[in-house]
């Protein structure tokens, strides 16, 4: 089967139904989605700085919206991660205010990360393994319309380092056709993306797209070789983590038969609580429930 390439140059700001698709992909067929990163393309140079730039509704442009032919609301998705190249740089800025020690930083700086041969060279003498990921996700949301820099049920900027080579993204579809995009990709990003910016990078993403028959999730949910993550975003932690147990209790009760009490047990016994990241409008936490618990999800 031949493969298909969905340049950059068709984006969106926010996911909506409302969107007019500009691409369509079969299921299966295996696609390259080129991506920019958050910035557009902007900052290539470390004379620009991130306060230079006016970026009101054009941050973390996402490529797409993809209509995927034969996906209907009720289909959830399952996007298998291939291949992913990088551009030969990375761009982290910094600014008065960025991520939770911002009142420390007096200086708008940016720096340009070249990334050669799966490095990135932060200094002539302290390098980064490249471990690349992609940081907005998504499909139309079942109502209204989400920015890109918004995480939620349908995806969007979770920021989650598992999402990348040989794992798989399920995504709940609440319109025909899915309207899928993808963007904001990063080099290298902790759990947390703690100063608020991962190595910011464009690049292109080797997917498959399929449906995941008989699933049924409401959030997105990522697949590694051990475990799920049962992704969740809200406002506040307490909430948001309980909101993703529970989602995880269910789980484990159907998955394996058993009442709320000793579900509960195994989710203690057996699962982690994760950070995705903590900067967006709102946080993602992560689930991670082991294969050797729960084999199939679904
Ligand atoms: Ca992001
Ligand atoms: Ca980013």
């Amino acid at each position: 089967m031949t493969m298909k390439t969905l340049s950059r140059q068709r984006t969106f700001t926010h996911f909506s139904h409302k969107n007019k698709p500009a691409y369509t992909i079969e299921l299966g067929e295996r696609s390259l989605f080129e991506t920019h990163d958050c910035y557009g393309g902007r900052i290539t140079e470390e004379t620009i700085l991130r306060t230079d730039l006016d970026l009101t509704g054009k941050i973390n442009l996402a490529t797409g919206p993809i209509y995927i032919n034969g996906v209907q609301p009720g289909d959830v998705l399952c996007i298998e991660v291939g291949k992913i190249e990088l551009n030969e740089f990375g761009v982290m800025v910094m600014m008065p205010g960025l991520g939770p020690l911002g009142d420390q930083i007096e200086n708008t700086t940016t720096k340009v990360l070249p990334i050669k041969e799966n490095v990135i060279h932060f200094t002539d003498t302290i390098h980064i393994p490249v471990q690349p990921m992609i940081g907005v996700i998504g499909v139309a949301p079942a109502e209204g319309s989400v920015q890109n820099e918004t995480p939620g049920d349908h995806g969007g900027n979770l920021d989650t380092k598992e999402i990348t080579t040989g794992n798989k993204v399920y995504l709940p579809v609440h319109h025909n056709g899915g309207l899928l995009g993808l963007g904001d990709m990063h080099a290298a990003m902790g759990d947390g993306e703690l100063d608020g910016t991962g190595v910011e990078v464009a690049g292109a993403v080797h997917l498959t797209v399929t449906k995941a028959a008989n699933w049924d999730i409401e959030s997105p949910v990522v697949e590694t070789n051990e475990s799920y993550l049962i992704l969740c975003s809200g406002t506040k932690y307490d909430e948001t983590i309980k909101r993703a147990l529970n989602m995880s209790v269910q789980h484990i009760q159907r998955r394996l038969a058993v009442g709320f009490d000793d579900a509960y047990r195994l989710l203690s016994a057996t699962c982690d609580l994760k950070i995705s990241q903590i900067v967006n409008p709102l946080i993602t936490v992560k689930i991670s429930i082991p294969k050797t618990l729960i084999p199939k999800l679904f």
